[in-house]
């Protein structure tokens, strides 16, 4: 075309696969068109991970801070929490990897860095600010933003998600988080932990659907510790103004109809930034929800566009975009054939004590109908979870009884964010799981224990 720009590829977006993406097709002598529309470094690194997990450890700080006199420390006066330093301290974080990312890419060589947002004009061809750029591969890594449901009366109040919540300088007095789910599981301790009386409404009969009920049952202990609230199977819930604050009003069956607070964080899940892309000019296929329709090596239906990360539903964390750029980048430049269904489902849940998950739950095994064995241990019969006072929790394992592989792990406790992957090595590796009880573990762990409870293990009944 006319006037037009023309690069060897285009990444679309700044999130988690397109810089790095960027950064080895322009090593490998690629002119590279970069267009991002926001922020560099996109979700995680924006009003996701990174600044969750540092709010997160403030909330840390403050908990254990009231817990001192457990170990015998004193700390004179009551514990406050200051929430324009906890912000500040978040966004100097937020701030050096966002600048990071964009610096990064400002001076790559042989890569061109465009502020502003992209659409398809054509099957290789791209406009952003006015201007045409084509190419023969299109890298979309658009990502997703919070989704907000058709809620009656929720277009009549102010709302928080995860974007906007991370303005807030101030203590919420009563925090209503409406999403039982990951992202509003950790916002509801952060906040209640910083001193906010916090309600979540839940629509489900139990927090995180997708995990196991002994694994929700006991998160659900653990906040409630915290002095969380939960009102859960909200059927026909709406919203309304209340004074200065908000009302959510809901059908639960039993207790009251109504949850009365000043603050209202919306958190029911993620949507893909895809509605705006001229998709649909280029026949790239979406499912109902969206999501960029992809095969096992993350080509579209569209030839020569790829799709990365959260904007493919095959994933929905920093982790797998990342492994979504690994394996473009392996196809295309190492001739080497990765492919996403290689990658063990694993992630975490940043509360306190952390959830890590591996493979399958207790749940899909025994949906598989395979014949396995389970291991169990509370916290509780962890040494170094009863010398650090956190206590809280348990681990499992599910074993494959005849071919001897792990199927799946759930480590709910102090560290399981870390030891999980102790076990999701030895999945990847394909090894039985004896190899974990011959190893010599390092005295005293929370990994440690990991070879008692698979000597411990039972038929799964
Ligand atoms: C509160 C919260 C906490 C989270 N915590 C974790 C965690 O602890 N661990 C974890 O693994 N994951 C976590 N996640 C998920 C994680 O942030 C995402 O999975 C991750 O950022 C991957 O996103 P991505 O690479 O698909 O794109 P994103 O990071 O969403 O980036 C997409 C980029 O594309 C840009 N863009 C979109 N459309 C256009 C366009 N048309 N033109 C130009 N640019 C465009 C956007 O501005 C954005 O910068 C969390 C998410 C949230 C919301």
């Amino acid at each position: 075309m006319a006037d037009s720009k023309r690069y060897d590829s285009i990444v679309i977006g700044t999130g988690q696969a397109g810089p790095s993406l960027a950064a080895r097709l322009a090593g490998a002598g690629m002119s590279v068109a970069v267009i991002e529309r926001k922020r560099f470094g996109g979700t995680c690194v924006n009003n996701g991970c990174i600044p969750t997990k540092t709010l997160v450890a403030s909330a840390y700080a403050a908990s254990l801070a009231r817990r001192a006199a457990d170990y015998g420390v004193r700390i004179a006066g009551p514990i406050t929490v200051d929430m324009k330093a906890v912000k500040a301290r978040k966004d100097a974080i937020v701030r050096r990897s966002n600048e990071g990312v964009e610096n990064w890419l400002k001076n790559m060589n042989n890569c061109t860095v465009y502020e502003g947002h992209a659409r398809f004009e054509g099957p290789r061809a791209v406009r952003v600010n006015g201007e045409l750029l084509e190419s023969e591969r299109i890298f979309l890594n658009v990502g997703g933003r919070a989704f907000v449901p058709p809620m009656p009366g929720l277009d009549q109040v102010s709302f928080l998600t995860n974007a906007n919540v991370m303005d807030v300088d101030f203590l919420p007095e009563h925090l209503i988080v409406i999403g039982g789910g990951y992202i509003g599981l950790e916002f509801a301790q952060m906040y209640r932990r910083f001193g906010s009386r916090v309600t979540v409404v839940e629509k489900g009969t139990q927090l995180m659907g997708r995990e196991d009920d002994d694994v929700t049952a006991t998160v659900r202990e653990i906040l409630e510790k915290d002095g969380v609230e939960f009102r859960l199977q909200a059927e026909c819930m709406a919203v309304e103004k209340r004074g200065a604050g908000v009302a959510v009003r809901l059908d639960c069956g039993t207790g009251d109809r109504e949850v009365t607070g000043t603050h209202l964080l919306v958190a029911v899940g993620r949507g893909p930034n895809t509605d705006d892309l001229g998709l649909e000019a280029v026949g790239i296929a979406t499912d109902s929800r969206g999501f960029i329709q992809v095969d096992d090596q993350l080509r579209t239906s569209a030839p020569g566009v790829w799709a990365l990360g959260d904007c493919n539903g095959k994933g929905a964390f920093t982790h797998t975009s990342y492994n979504d750029y690994e394996i473009v980048a392996a196809n295309l430049l190492d001739n080497d054939p990765r492919r996403v269904s290689d990658r063990i489902p694993t992630y975490a849940l940043f509360i306190d004590p952390p959830l890590g998950r591996a493979g399958m739950t207790e749940a899909e095994v025994r949906k598989s109908g395979k014949k396995a064995l389970i291991g169990k241990r509370p916290m509780t019969r962890v040494s170094r979870a009863v010398e650090k006072g956190e206590t809280q929790g348990f681990m499992k394992i599910l074993v494959d009884a005849e071919t001897r592989r792990i199927l799946g792990a759930a480590i709910l406790g102090v560290g399981g964010d870390e030891v999980v992957h102790s076990i999701l090595d030895v999945m990847y590796a394909d090894a039985p799981y004896t190899v974990i009880q011959r190893a010599v573990h390092i005295h005293p762990t929370v990994t440690e224990l990991v070879p008692t409870m698979l000597g411990e293990m039972k038929p799964l009944a």
